[in-house]
């Protein structure tokens, strides 16, 4: 009831007022005395005798006392002194709150007779309260884009004294961005409204801290202050930026699929979804598409398939930056494809020729380009050839050559090229192009047919059948074909009168020789002629050999007496072999016409009944008459025969014939004579198989029969 008998016992006072005090009160007088809230207790607020003028002892007496309204006992009555003290520290806020001025009604009661004085105490307020806010910290949350002059209602102060006491204005530390209005409400208090003075950017201070003071109006004044947090609530008004509006990067061309060619970077100074960025291609083509790849959040570029320098040097990619709130800003990468020596050198053959004539001067046999689709020194290049061939390469325009010979080639000395034409470039490493040419060098009919030899000597026998093959001769040529087709023929004789075409011919193909018809020792005994042979080519060339036929003797002629005959006797066959007497040498020498008729006598038994007659020609041959064929010296002349006489008895059994020769200077030590051969006597007789006499032709170059 006392502590909170600030209304409820007012009102029940007032109703007690109502129904008694209008009976009473009629005539009353009504006292009204202040005190100054939180004096001491005790303290004089008035002399209440004085006051109601009355006698020193009458409020004893007449037991005058005082009830508050609100029964409490807010005053004590001196009843000898007649003063009004306060009986407690009175409280203004306590007993009124806010209700200002603070009235506490009392009455003063009295008997005899019983009066009721009613009068009122008015409690003054001190500033004994200083304003307070209830929040020590206000958070105000404000977009950034809040418009100047808009304004926030702040949360009052308290302040519990009444009056000038109370609250009469509120401050804020000086800023940039707010101040405070004071309005009033309704009820007639003040309340502070914070208004925006200046656009706000979150992307510049996000936040704003403030104290605001609230005032009363005491003498001093009091203050009671909060912070207000103003938190700038972002927008999207920020769009992503690039760090750099163009990237340029370098990919050798030989980059993995899957490395990173570059990174973009772009930042968004506003918040959370407002700054979430992704990246991506913008307006791209097909081509970039395929070639590369993006990741949407860390901006890297990365390479889809294997870049080609030789198909595109450069990339211009545009990226696309989008925040959370569509905001987008956009870059360009310029990829600069680096070239790698990925090619090697290429050879294009525009002409070809496989063949070149011999002996011909320069000839060009290929022409071709040589390329690479490289650059730089991937792709320079150099060309070569073999440095061992008469071959050259001549460079033209435009990275043409010419494959040429160096000078006239000669197909005899060699047929046949293979020229290997390098292509190689300056790349490293280095790559390289081989073309191989095979060149055939065509004849020309630029070498005679040659003999084999420069003079031919041929043998054989007179009297022979027509047509026998009595040699040949042969000629090569160094030529290839119908350029080495050789053709024989017989040149016209030296002597207009020898009827060689009657005598011998000549097989035009193969150079065989053949005897027309039988030849005559004694008319003919040797032949000499030219032969030509000639290759087919164009022009003609040819060559010549002479023929030597040396005709042979046959036995055709009978005896007949001798160009003197001496006749030795011998003395039989006991020698093996027969020297020559040294009185016919002796004779010889000195004629050599001069014809010995040897005879040997056998010693006869009674058995061996002939005797051998020897007849032994022997002709020497004049040194200086000679003809040598094959070291031996041939008769010349014609020789009438060589024959032949008998024994005593008249009977010719056997002839021989020896033919005996100088080997060298005159005299006689020179002669030799061979062992005759001496038919076995079984062997003799017509019809006989007698071995027909042979031709021999001795180391020593003796012919004898
Ligand atoms: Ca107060
Ligand atoms: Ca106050
Ligand atoms: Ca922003
Ligand atoms: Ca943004
Ligand atoms: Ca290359
Ligand atoms: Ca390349
Ligand atoms: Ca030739």
């Amino acid at each position: 009831m006392e502590a909170g008998g600030l209304c409820c016992p007012r009102q029940r006072q007032v109703l007690f007022l109502v129904l008694f005090g209008g009976i009473y009160l009629a005539g009353s007088g009504f006292g009204q005395y202040s005190v100054t809230e939180e004096t001491e207790r005790g303290s004089f607020v008035v002399n209440l005798a004085k006051d109601l003028g009355l006698g020193d002892q009458e409020l004893v007496t007449r037991g005058a006392r005082v009830v508050f309204d609100d029964n409490e006992h807010h005053l004590l009555l001196d009843s000898h002194t007649g003063d009004l003290l306060t009986n407690e520290q009175l409280d203004r806020e306590k007993l009124c709150g806010s209700t200002e001025p603070c009235m506490l009604y009392f009455q003063i009661l009295m008997n005899n007779p019983f009066q009721i004085y009613r009068a009122e105490l008015r409690v003054r307020d001190i500033n004994d309260h200083s304003p307070v806010f209830q929040d020590k910290e206000i958070v105000l949350k404000i977009l950034e884009n809040t418009a100047e002059g808009t304004s926030f209602q702040l949360e009052r102060a308290q302040d519990s004294d009444g009056g000038l006491n109370g609250i009469q204005n509120y401050t804020i530390n000086p800023n940039s961005f707010f101040y405070v209005k004071i309005s009033d409400s309704d009820e007639g208090m003040i309340y502070p409204e914070l208004v925006l003075d200046k656009a706000l950017d979150r992307e510049k201070q996000q936040e704003l801290s403030l104290t605001l003071t609230a005032l009363d109006g005491g003498s001093p004044p009091r203050s009671g202050t909060a912070t207000i947090r103003i938190v700038i609530l972002d927008i999207n008004d920020n769009a992503p930026e690039f760090s750099q509006a163009i990237y340029h990067t370098q990919a050798p061309e030989n980059s993995q699929v899957g490395s990173i060619i570059a990174k973009v970077s772009a930042e968004d100074v506003d918040s959370g979804v407002y700054a979430d960025i992704s990246y991506s291609f913008f307006d791209a083509s097909e081509d970039i598409r395929t070639t590369f790849q993006i990741n949407p959040y860390s901006g890297e570029i990365v390479l889809r398939v294997l870049l080609d320098f030789e198909i595109v040097k450069s990339y211009k990619i545009k990226i696309q930056a989008v925040d959370g709130g569509g905001l987008s800003a956009r870059c360009m990468v310029l990829v600069e494809v680096l070239d790698t020596n990925d090619n090697p050198p290429e050879l294009i053959m525009s002409s070809l020729s496989n063949h070149v004539a011999e002996n011909s001067p320069e000839s060009i046999l290929a022409v071709f380009k040589i390329k690479d689709r490289d650059s730089g020194e991937n792709g320079k290049m150099l060309c070569y050839i073999q440095d061992n061939l008469p071959f050259l390469l001549r460079p033209s325009v435009e990275n043409f050559y010419m494959l040429m010979t160096e000078g006239a080639l000669d197909r005899e000395s060699k047929a046949e090229y293979n020229v290997t034409i390098t292509v190689t470039d300056l790349g490293s490493p280095r790559l390289k192009t081989e073309h191989n040419v095979t060149v055939m060098v065509s004849d020309v009919n630029d070498n005679a047919p040659a003999f084999t030899q420069t003079s031919y000597t041929l043998f054989v026998r007179e009297n022979n059948s027509p047509a026998l093959h009595i040699g040949s001769v042969s000629a090569t040529d160094r030529d290839a074909g119908a350029n080495a087709q050789v053709t024989y023929s017989l040149l016209p004789p030296q002597d207009p009168q020898l009827p060689l075409a009657s005598l011998v011919s000549i097989n035009a193909d193969n150079g065989q020789l053949f005897a027309l018809r039988a030849l005559d020792y004694e008319a003919l005994r040797v032949l000499e002629f030219g032969v030509g042979a000639v290759a087919r080519g164009s022009p003609a060339l040819s060559s010549q050999a002479l023929v030597r036929v040396l005709v042979l003797d046959a036995n055709d002629n009978s005896p007949f007496v001798l160009v003197t005959l001496h006749v030795l006797l011998v003395d039989g066959f006991s020698q093996p072999y027969l020297p020559l007497p040294e009185a016919a040498a002796d004779a010889a020498q000195a004629d050599p016409l001069t014809v010995y008729l040897v005879i040997a006598l056998a010693s006869v038994s009674s058995l061996f009944l002939f005797s051998v007659l020897a007849f032994v020609a022997v002709r020497l041959c004049r040194r200086n008459r000679a003809a040598w064929v094959g070291g031996c010296s041939v008769p010349e002349g014609h020789f009438p025969g060589h024959l032949v006489d008998v024994s005593g008895t008249g009977t010719l059994s056997q002839s021989y014939q020896y033919e005996v020769c100088l080997t060298g200077g005159s005299g006689t030590s020179e002669f030799k004579f061979l062992k005759p051969i001496v038919p076995n006597i079984q062997a003799q007789g017509p019809g006989s198989n007698s071995e027909e006499n042979p031709t021999f032709r001795n180391s020593f170059g003796f012919t004898f029969q």
